[in-house]
């Protein structure tokens, strides 16, 4: 395969083109292969490999070894699962047709789209563009992606482990670069773009795309909140809720960032919480964060909450140490407080009072944001979940759905839409296309020359089959 290393340089926007049309000459090939055998290749050479990937994945982003493991090991069960159900999803659907075209057969084809765009974050940077690269390719598209610039060598990886793998097919390049590549991909000759990242630069991806109608996922931040009924195993709530704020120093789209308490275990809840986080180690249960941004943007929301009121329970109101940033579990933050309302994505939790489930409901539907949720109830669980306005929901555990390749991950509202795993991440990167094929002459005449007077027999058929029932 070509290395594709795109600095400044001034032909950047031709090195990007000519991944496009490398990929784009192998296409129609890998879309009329047997894929999975392939996909399968490159899943087992990968996990042969792992110990190297997640060695590469702590060194670009400084994560803890264990999150860099559990990242590799979720993104092998969705390359799995992709090359396993591609076929099946994608199958030709014969169709049943009502009156109006009774005469012919129909079938819905998915075809891919072409070549797809894949631009990713920093924070996973092998889960999530696998997300969209393992399913794009298992759908039978070519695949050109550009990796965080902070993360560039685990994209690199990715795809010469591809080409290692599958060499009879050169479908998956790579360019490197900051966001001015990126704007190049998405103006480049592509048929879709993937993006994962946040909403400011998925507005800009979006309008890029836009001059050649190419359409977009944009899967984006969050802000997810976990519910705690009067009802939940406040134990293990506490346990999950800490994790699912901590995990991955808190760098997670759908990590949890506040826990809405009701009213009656508030204080129970809050006491399991500050203990269970004292005796978080860093090093070993929390690694670095990755880039002094986000640093910045943490020690921002801490501090100005604590000038807005805040109360800090656990942690100090400069947790940065370093690379560092220590668990920080907060209260009494206004509920306009931009530690409520953004993306801290720090290893922070607010904790909210609610009076009931109605007002936590209330409270959470609030953001602006509609990624993923987390409910803690024994009995409501499941009806709670559903008043909730994200695209996944998970009851008496939190992020469970990523780790589900069945289950599609995507959000709603600013947090983007499209969606990615699942036989709904398998659609995603393919169009339908629908074939009719007359038997017969048909009486009704919808799509012929009609005679005079069709159109009052028509409303009369309408009026006695449609209109009827
Ligand atoms: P970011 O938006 O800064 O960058 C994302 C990618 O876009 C990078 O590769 C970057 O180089 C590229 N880019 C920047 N400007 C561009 C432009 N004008 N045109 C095209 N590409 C451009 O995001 P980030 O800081 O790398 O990642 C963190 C964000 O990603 C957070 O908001 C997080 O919630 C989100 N995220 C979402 C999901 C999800 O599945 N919903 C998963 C992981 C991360």
């Amino acid at each position: 395969m070509t290395t594709t290393l795109v600095n400044h340089s001034k032909n950047a926007a031709d090195i990007v083109a000519h991944a496009v049309t490398t990929t784009r000459a192998a296409a129609p090939a890998w879309a009329a292969a047997k894929r999975r055998p392939y996909l399968l290749s490159w899943k087992r050479l990968i996990h042969s490999r792992s110990d190297e990937l997640i060695d590469l994945v702590c060194a670009e982003t400084g994560k803890s070894h264990v999150d860099a493991t559990v990242e590799v090991t979720l993104a092998l069960e969705h390359l799995d699962w992709a090359a396993r159900n591609a076929s099946r999803v994608m199958s030709e659907q014969r169709v049943h047709r009502r009156l109006l075209a009774f005469n012919q057969s129909a079938v819905v084809r998915r075809q891919p789209f072409g070549v797809v765009g894949v631009i990713g974050p920093w924070n996973y940077p092998v889960f999530t563009p696998m997300g969209s690269i393992s399913y794009a390719l298992a759908a039978g598209n070519a695949v050109v992606f550009k990796p965080s610039e902070y993360t560039p060598r685990t994209g690199q990886w990715l795809a010469q482990t591809f080409a290692e793998a599958v060499p009879q097919h050169q479908v998956f390049e790579f360019v490197i670069g900051d966001g001015q590549i990126g704007q190049l991909l998405c103006e480049a000759a592509i048929d879709k773009l993937a993006f994962t990242g946040s909403g400011p630069t998925g507005r800009k991806v979006m309008a890029a795309c836009a001059e050649r109608l190419v359409p977009v996922v944009m899967e984006l931040g969050g802000k997810d909140a976990a519910i705690i009924a009067d009802d939940a195993d406040l134990v293990a709530a506490a346990r999950s809720v800490l994790w699912g704020a901590t995990f991955n120093s808190g760098q997670s789209c759908a990590g949890i960032e506040i826990a809405i308490v009701v009213s009656g275990v508030y204080d129970e809840f809050l006491e399991h919480l500050s203990q269970q986080a004292k005796g978080l180690v860093a090093g070993v249960d929390y690694g670095e964060m990755t880039t002094s941004a986000q640093r910045e943007i943490v020690e921002r929301h801490v501090a100005s909450a604590v000038d807005a009121g805040a109360r800090v329970v656990v942690g100090s109101t400069t947790p940065i140490d370093g690379r560092v940033c220590e668990p920080v579990i907060l209260t009494d933050v206004p509920s306009d407080h931009p530690a409520m309302t953004d993306e801290t994505f720090g290893p922070t939790v607010v904790v909210v009072r609610a009076s009931n489930i109605d007002d936590a409901v209330a409270i959470a539907n609030r953001s602006r944001y509609g990624l993923g949720a987390a409910v803690f109830s024994r009995r409501h669980g499941d009806s709670i979940a559903r008043r909730l306005e994200v695209g996944m929901v998970s009851v008496n555990d939190v992020l469970a759905f990523g780790s589900s390749p069945e289950l599609p991950f995507g959000g709603v509202k600013g947090s983007g839409f499209g969606r990615i795993h699942g036989d709904d991440g398998l659609r995603e990167f393919t169009t339908a296309q629908a074939i009719t094929r007359r038997q017969f002459r048909s009486p009704v005449r919808i799509s012929e020359p009609k005679p005079r007077q069709f159109d009052q027999l028509a409303l009369k058929i309408v009026g006695t089959i449609i209109g009827r029932f």
